[in-house]
């Protein structure tokens, strides 16, 4: 049983109700042709809240820790004995927010708790060799039988990055029931002083605010109002035809305790034209003004289209600013 607590903390979590309205479908767009957008987005990561937790599932332990110290926690995940967050896991991070402010399907919940919510739209169905509709995340990211055309690459550190034991109240998933979207907001760690191990309570090995990542965004035959899309869930919006962060998506684990909260900043972008084999034209590269602009259309693109649910979007980008206010220590 979950235990509840008369004092609970506010809750740091938020809805998304799903629109009634059915998603926007559209016809696929095939990997054999090479039209329209077909490039990278170099990104810089910082952390903007207090930790980020990526774990890898294992964990690790002293046996010569003293009373009052971490003894077991568990571990970030590496690659090739290096800190990195991998590339899927930035990619369902941003999918989640994609799906949410397009009003796609809801691709991420198991079939249990789908059940419960009758109206929530069902997962799109591809066929291979018939005129397929998908919604706008399925079309972009994927689903069973259809590869999407938007990946990360594994993320590595930028810089060193001094590691730390964070102890951290133990994590309960809240019951879904409502229709809608679930995401956690940004608000301020609070630490645990006493570092002693206790019931109720975990080590994490996290990486501290500020720390940096580089990533790269890979994007095939997206439209620029596609790519617009995807760059309005890496939490950009446009004021006054400049580029801005509206907020800060989340990425890894302990949610809860408001960790993973990152910026992401291009740093240069590169298109692929049509014709590069045949003509030996090296890639278009874009950086600073110039890829500004370029962005800048592609998010205006997409608040054009129908791709982007202004409804939702506003929501989102509302609830997802980073908040002064402290982050539950305990159960809630
Ligand atoms: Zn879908």
């Amino acid at each position: 049983m979950r235990p509840r607590l008369p004092e609970a903390e506010p809750k740091p979590f938020f809805q998304v109700p799903i629109p009634g309205e059915e998603p926007v479908q559209g016809g696929v767009v095939t990997h054999d042709q090479f039209r329209e957008l077909t490039g990278q987005i170099e990104l810089a990561i910082t952390v903007q809240s207090e930790y980020l937790f990526v774990g890898s599932g294992q964990y690790e332990f002293d046996p010569s820790a003293g009373s009052g110290c971490p003894d077991v926690w568990y571990t970030f995940y590496r690659r090739n004995g290096q800190i990195c967050i991998p590339g899927t896991s930035i990619k369902g991070a941003i999918r989640a927010i994609v799906e949410s402010i397009s009003n796609s399907c809801v691709s991420q919940r198991r079939g249990q708790e789908r059940s419960q919510i009758d109206s929530a739209p069902q997962p799109c169905k591809y066929k291979k060799d018939e005129k397929s509709l998908l919604c706008p995340a399925c079309r972009l990211f994927g689903t069973t039988g259809f590869r999407g055309r938007v990946y990360f690459s594994d993320s590595e550190p930028d810089g060193n990055i001094q590691m730390k034991i964070v102890k951290i109240g133990e994590l309960w998933e809240p019951k879904r029931h409502e229709n809608a979207r679930r995401f956690y907001e940004a608000k301020i760690f609070q630490p645990i002083t006493n570092q002693q191990p206790e019931k109720n309570f975990r080590f994490v090995e996290a990486v501290p605010k500020e720390s940096k990542f580089r990533v790269s965004l890979q994007f095939e035959n997206l439209s620029k109002a596609e790519l617009g899309l995807v760059c309005h869930a890496l939490g950009w919006d446009v004021k006054k035809d400049k580029r801005e962060s509206a907020f800060t998506p989340k990425l890894g684990g302990a949610k809860p305790r408001c960790f993973g909260a990152v910026k992401f900043k291009p740093i240069q972008l590169r298109l692929w034209q049509e014709n590069i084999l045949a003509s030996g034209l090296k890639p278009l590269i874009l950086q600073e003004e110039e890829m500004s602009r370029f962005l800048v259309e592609c998010l205006q693109e997409c608040q054009r289209s129908n791709l982007l649910h202004s409804k939702s979007w506003n929501m989102l980008m509302q609830k997802l600013k980073a908040q002064n206010e402290p982050c539950p220590r305990g159960i809630y």
